[in-house]
């Protein structure tokens, strides 16, 4: 399992919200696998939900780590499908046959507005408000998780990210550099934290890309 985790809440405490939802999420999974010899997307929710509860908790009895959250994206594939799991405003992107397109929703103040129709995309880029979100993982006893499923094809391309690269980076510019490094991925994750850096990178940049070969992720 693939997964982005960016976390908020003063001192170190966003740090220990973004690590518990990564090694929770990736125990509860292997565990599964381990009971029923496969997991599904349900239990991919089921996981992010054992996170929340966990984050909560520790959020709720120690003082210095209250109020603390995450944000969370996962990529999980089970037999020829892909599953996508998403809460906050990290995103995930799906790269395929030269096409980019962003296939989680921002779960941000400013993008509830945009849904609504009260804004335009455009208001929303530059939106003073657009770090705000509204759902994370921690901050209530329950969360609403986002669950979407893809049928993989060779060649798919999944970029995982937290806001510090989407904000400084437009899709088009992700694919220009996607079809710059012919294939390295590494190089491409490179090349894009040095793009958003050198426009200002005031947030911490986190990403992952994964590609299809073959049949497996
Ligand atoms: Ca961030």
């Amino acid at each position: 399992v693939f997964i982005v985790a960016d976390g908020m809440g003063g001192h170190a405490a966003g740090e220990v919200a973004s690590r518990m939802a990564v090694e929770i999420i990736g125990s509860w999974l292997q565990k599964t696998i381990e009971k029923q010899g496969k997991a599904s997307g349900k239990d991919l929710v089921q996981a992010v939900k054992e996170a929340n509860h966990q984050i909560f908790i520790s959020g709720s009895e120690n003082a210095t780590l209250q109020g603390m959250g995450t944000t969370m994206v996962a990529l999980f594939q089970a037999d020829e499908q892909a599953y996508v799991a998403s809460v906050g405003d990290s995103r995930v992107y799906q790269i395929r046959t030269n096409q980019i397109s962003q296939i989680t929703r921002d779960h941000s103040l400013v993008n509830e507005y945009v849904e609504r129709g009260m804004l335009t995309q455009e208001a929303a880029e530059h939106h003073p408000l657009k770090h705000v979100i509204s759902r994370a993982l921690g901050t209530n006893t329950e969360v609403e998780v986002d669950l979407l499923e893809v049928l993989l094809q060779e060649g798919d391309r999944f970029l995982l990210c937290s806001d510090g690269l989407s904000n400084k980076l437009s899709p088009s510019e992700i694919l220009t550099l996607l079809n710059q490094s012919n294939g390295d991925l590494e190089k491409a994750c490179r090349q894009m934290i040095e793009a958003a850096n050198q426009k200002g990178g005031e947030d911490n940049i986190t990403l992952i890309l994964a590609a299809c070969k073959g049949d497996t992720l």
